[in-house]
């Protein structure tokens, strides 16, 4: 950030009076920015024991798998958002179960929230940000092309709990250990 949003003066990276670390303050009006963690909803939508992974047609990861998945709009709640989500990159409309994994990201600074879901019909079809989408059974899942280390995740303890057919509420934090190679390690509460 290099200006204020309220009145375009220069802004400056500083500890303000009685906090406790760095937030960008305007040298001008002094409204202090304050910078918050993302929330990403997204969806597992089954249909027939299948769940729905979408192709990405966008950077980060073009071309790899993920679960249908996105950033939180204002004046939504993360139920909402999943479901748009999936309406949005999988043209697919799909009914909410319950809350499945909560994933920290604190590296990117994004929370996941990824919802259980029933599509209501076997319709959908690749949407403005993915280039295919599919439904994908436990050894059918492209393994080695998920986009991202939170969708590998969910997917395993997903797949894992499936065929007994009860499924617990999981918060795991993600954390990245490399750049190159790309590693992670994931510890669950
Ligand atoms: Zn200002």
């Amino acid at each position: 950030m290099k200006f204020c949003s309220e009145c375009a003066g220069p802004v400056s990276l500083r500890v303000p009076e009685g906090d406790d670390r760095p937030r960008y303050v305007c040298d001008s009006c002094c409204t202090i920015h304050y910078q918050n963690p993302n929330i990403v909803a997204g969806c597992i939508a089954e249909w027939e024991g299948r769940i729905l992974l979408c192709r990405r047609a966008i950077e980060p990861r073009h071309g790899l798998w993920t679960l249908p998945a996105g950033f939180m709009e204002l004046g939504e709640t993360t139920q909402q958002a999943a479901t748009r989500e999936t309406l949005e990159e999988a043209r697919a409309r799909v009914e909410l179960d319950a809350l499945y994994a909560v994933f920290n990201l604190p590296h990117i600074n994004q929370v996941y929230m990824l919802f259980r879901g029933r599509l209501l019909g076997p319709d959908f079809s690749a949407g403005e940000e993915s280039l295919e989408v599919a439904l994908f059974d436990r050894d059918s899942v492209p393994w080695d092309a998920l986009a991202f280390q939170v969708v590998a995740e969910t997917l395993k303890l997903y797949f894992g709990e499936q065929p007994g057919g009860r499924y617990g509420l999981y918060v795991g934090d993600i954390e990245r250990l490399s750049r190159e190679p790309l590693r992670y390690r994931t510890r669950y509460l």
